[in-house]
C-alpha cells in the first residue's frame, strides 16, 4: 500500500470508531498520547491498518458467526457478579488469565488466577481495556435501582424503626476477664449461688454460656469466663456482646501478663471496665498494689482520682459480692442500654455444638428483639426454625428477651461462636441467605480473605483516605525493650496517620495476640521473640501480618516507612538488552521476521521492547517469539544473530534499535 499521511480523524471514518476508541487502541499498541488531530506516524501506518482491518474482521466474524466467547470489542459493556475472582474476569474480558494478572501487576494490585479481587479494581482494569464492565447488574430489570442498592440486605442488617415507646432498658450482659487462677469462675460460681432470682430453687442444672443473677429486683446477664482468647475470637467475628468488663485481679497478686493482656483486649472492645480485687480474705491481700498497678497501666481508680470503679471482693466469703453487682448496675444505668422487645430477635452464638438427641444447638445470647419458637432463623451459614428454647436454668420456654441466654434447636448446622443469629421473614429466605453465605465463605476460604491487616493493606486504605490509625500489637523478650519501643513509636509524629499501641506484652507470639490483631485490624510486631507453633497459621488464616525484628533501629524504621506511606509497591524497569536490525526476511507465509544481532545482555521472549529509529521510539510492545537458525529459542544473549518477532509489529526498516527490558515489581519491603 502506498504510503500517504493519516490522522486520527480519517482512521475514524474509515473504520467506523470514535475518535475516542482510535486513540485508546492506539495507546494500547505503543502510540500513547494522541490527540484527535494528531497524525499517524507514517513508519507505522501499514502496521496499524493491518491491526485495524484485522480488527474489524474479528469484530465481523464474531458477530456473524456468534459463536465462543467472545473478545470484547473496545468500548463495550460487559457483565460480572461479584465475588469477582481473576479467572472469571478473564472469561468475561476474552483475555488470557496471565494477561489479567500482569495488567493488575500494573496496578499494582498481586494476585493469582483464583483470588478475588475489589470489583473497583475489575472495573479500572476492565476501562483500561476499554471494556465498560458492569458488576453485580440486576436481570431482567428495566429500572435497575443505583448499585449500591444491588443486594437486599440480610435481616440482622435491615434497619428497624424502633418506636420510642417501644424501648425499654435492656438488662446489661458481663464478661469476666483476667488472669489464670485469680478467681474469675469462683466469683462467677458464688454470684450464681448466692444471686438468684427470688423463688428460684436449687442449682443451676443446665450450662448455656451464660447465666442471669438477681440484685434485688434487677438482673445482670453474666456470660461464662471465656478466657480472652474466646472473648476476642467473638470480637473477630463482630460479635460484641460484652457491655461491661469486670477486670478479675487477685489482691496477693496483683497485675500478671494476662491482667494487661485481658485489660488491652477490653480496652479495643471499648467498653467499661470494672476492677474486681479478689481475695481480699488473704491475709497477704494488698489492695493497695492492685491500684498502683491499674495506674501503670493508664487505668486510674475512681479512689485515686481516676473514673475506673474498683470493688473489693472474695469469691471465697462473699465479701463485696453486693457492691460489685450494685457496681456493675449502676455503670449499666450510664450506658442507657435499651432495647425493643418487639421487633425480631438479633442474637449471637456464644457456643455450638450437636447434641444426641437434639441435632446442633446454639448457646446464643439475644442482643435485642424477642425471640420466639417457631421464628425462622438464619445463623451464620445455616438456618431454621426454633424448634426448642432451653433457658440456664435448664427449662423449656416459649420466647427469649433481649440479653437472655438461651439454648436453640432447630438449626441445619453447627454455626461458629460469635455467629449473628437473625430472624428471617420465611424458613425459604433463611435457607437462600444460607446458601449464598456458604458460597461466599468458600471464596474467602479460598482467597484467604479476613479481618486482619497487613502493612500494604494499611497503605491502600491510607490511599483511599479510610484510615489513618496504625494498630499495633507489640511482644518483646524484656520489660526494657518493649518500653523503649513503645516510648520511641509514640514519638512519631506523621500528620497522615498516627500509631496505636493496642497491647504491649513480653513473651512469644500467641493466637492471642493473633486474634487481637484480626478483631481490631492490628499488625503484631515482635521484637526477639518467637511465634508460637501454630500461630502463622492462625495469622495466615485471619489475614493478619506478624513482622519480627532484632533491631530496634529496624523496627522504627520500617514503622515509619509505612507511615510515610511508602509501601507502594516499586515498579522498576530493569533493561535487558539492546539489539539493532541487521537485515529484514520475508517469509513466504506467516509474518516479516527481522535479522538482528544482540549488541547488549539479552533479550527474552516475552519481555518488552522498544524499537527507536534514528533515536526517535516508533513502537513498545512485547517480545512474541524469537529463532536461531531454524530453531524457537527462549533467549538469546550478546553478540548472537537472531530472528525476532515482536507482538503487533511489522514495520522494521534495516537499522533500527530495539531495547528489551522487564517490569519488575518489588513488594515494599518494610
Ligand atoms: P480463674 O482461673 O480466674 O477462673 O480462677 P478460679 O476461680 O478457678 O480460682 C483459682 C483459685 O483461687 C481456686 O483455687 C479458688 O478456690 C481460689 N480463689 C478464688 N477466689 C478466691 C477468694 O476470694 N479467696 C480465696 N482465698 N481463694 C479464692
Amino acid at each position: 500500500m502506498a504510503k500517504r499521511s493519516m490522522n486520527i480523524k480519517n482512521l475514524s471514518e474509515r473504520y467506523g470508531l470514535s475518535a475516542k476508541e482510535v486513540i485508546a487502541e492506539l495507546e494500547a499498541q505503543g502510540f500513547p498520547g494522541m490527540k484527535p488531530q494528531s497524525m499517524i506516524p507514517d513508519a507505522s501506518l501499514d502496521l496499524l491498518l493491518a491491526h485495524f482491518d484485522g480488527l474489524r474482521k474479528k469484530k465481523e466474524s464474531a458477530e456473524n458467526a456468534g459463536k465462543g466467547p467472545p473478545v470484547p470489542s473496545r468500548g463495550t459493556e460487559v457483565h460480572i457478579k461479584s465475588p469477582i475472582i481473576v479467572k472469571n474476569l478473564a472469561e468475561v474480558l476474552g483475555k488470557k488469565p496471565n494477561e489479567i494478572i500482569t495488567n493488575l501487576m500494573m496496578m499494582n494490585v498481586l494476585a493469582s488466577i483464583n483470588q478475588m479481587i475489589e470489583p473497583a479494581v475489575a472495573v479500572e482494569l476492565a476501562a483500561r481495556m476499554n471494556v465498560n464492565l458492569v458488576v453485580d447488574k440486576r436481570e431482567k430489570e428495566e429500572h435497575a435501582p443505583k448499585a449500591e442498592a444491588k443486594k437486599e440486605p440480610v435481616p440482622e442488617e435491615k434497619g428497624y424503626d424502633d418506636k420510642p415507646g417501644d424501648l425499654v432498658p435492656r438488662i446489661p450482659i458481663v464478661t469476666f476477664m483476667g488472669h489464670v487462677d485469680h478467681g474469675k469462675t469462683s466469683l462467677q460460681d458464688t454470684i450464681r449461688k448466692t444471686h438468684v432470682a427470688a423463688g428460684e430453687a436449687g442449682g443451676i442444672t443446665q450450662s448455656i454460656g451464660a447465666s442471669v443473677a438477681y440484685s434485688g429486683k434487677k438482673a445482670i446477664t453474666f456470660v461464662d469466663t471465656p478466657g480472652h482468647e474466646a472473648f476476642t475470637a467473638m470480637r473477630a467475628r463482630g460479635a460484641n456482646v460484652t457491655d461491661i468488663v469486670v477486670l478479675v485481679v487477685a489482691a496477693d497478686d496483683g497485675f500478671m501478663p494476662q491482667t494487661v493482656e485481658a485489660l488491652n483486649h477490653a480496652r479495643a472492645a471499648g467498653v467499661p471496665i470494672i476492677v474486681a480485687i479478689n481475695k481480699i480474705d488473704l491475709p497477704n491481700a494488698n489492695p493497695d498494689k492492685v491500684l498502683l498497678n491499674m495506674q501503670q497501666n493508664e487505668l486510674t481508680s475512681e479512689e485515686w482520682g481516676g473514673t475506673c470503679g474498683v470493688v473489693r471482693v472474695s469469691a471465697k466469703t462473699g465479701q463485696g459480692i453486693d457492691a460489685l453487682l450494685e457496681r456493675i448496675l449502676l455503670e449499666a444505668e450510664m450506658l442507657e442500654l435499651r432495647a425493643n422487645p418487639k421487633r425480631p430477635a438479633s442474637a449471637y452464638v456464644l457456643e455450638s455444638q450437636l447434641e444426641q438427641g437434639l441435632g446442633p444447638t446454639a448457646n446464643i445470647i439475644v442482643k435485642n428483639g424477642t425471640l420466639h419458637l417457631g421464628d425462622p432463623i438464619i445463623c451464620g451459614e445455616y438456618y431454621g426454625k426454633v424448634k426448642g428454647l432451653i433457658d440456664y436454668k435448664g427449662q423449656r420456654v416459649k420466647s427469649a428477651g433481649s440479653s437472655m441466654p438461651v439454648k436453640i434447636v432447630g438449626l441445619s448446622g453447627v454455626p461458629d461462636a460469635g455467629a449473628k443469629l437473625a430472624v428471617c421473614t420465611s424458613e425459604k429466605e433463611a435457607k437462600e441467605i444460607a446458601e449464598s453465605r456458604g458460597v461466599n465463605k468458600r471464596v474467602e476460604t479460598l482467597t484467604g480473605k479476613s479481618g486482619g491487616m497487613s502493612l500494604d493493606d494499611l497503605f491502600s486504605q491510607m490511599e483511599t483516605g479510610k484510615k489513618n490509625t496504625l494498630r499495633i500489637v507489640l511482644k518483646a523478650d524484656v520489660c526494657g525493650s518493649m518500653e523503649a519501643i513503645v516510648e520511641s513509636l509514640k514519638k512519631i509524629l506523621s500528620d497522615k496517620i498516627s500509631i496505636e499501641v493496642l497491647h504491649a506484652g513480653i513473651g512469644a507470639i500467641t493466637e492471642n495476640d493473633v486474634l487481637l490483631a484480626s478483631s481490631t485490624g492490628a499488625l503484631v510486631v515482635g521484637f526477639h521473640v518467637r511465634v508460637n507453633p501454630g500461630v502463622n497459621e492462625l495469622a495466615k488464616k485471619e489475614n493478619v501480618e506478624i513482622r519480627l525484628y532484632s533491631i530496634i533501629y529496624e523496627l522504627l524504621e520500617d514503622i515509619k516507612d509505612a507511615m510515610a506511606g511508602r509501601l507502594e509497591p516499586d515498579k522498576r524497569e530493569k533493561e535487558l538488552g539492546t539489539a539493532h536490525i541487521l537485515k529484514i526476511f520475508l517469509l513466504s507465509k506467516g509474518p516479516k521476521i527481522c535479522g538482528c544481532m544482540v549488541d547488549k545482555g539479552i533479550v527474552k521472549v516475552g519481555s518488552k521492547s522498544r524499537v527507536f529509529r534514528k533515536g526517535e521510539l516508533i513502537f513498545n510492545g512485547e517480545v512474541r517469539s524469537l529463532r536461531r537458525f531454524q530453531d524457537d529459542v527462549k533467549e538469546v544473549r550478546q553478540g548472537m544473530e537472531c530472528g525476532i518477532r515482536l507482538d503487533n509489529f511489522l514495520d522494521f526498516v534495516e537499522g533500527d534499535v530495539i531495547q528489551f527490558y522487564e517490569i519488575e515489581l518489588k513488594k515494599a519491603t518494610l
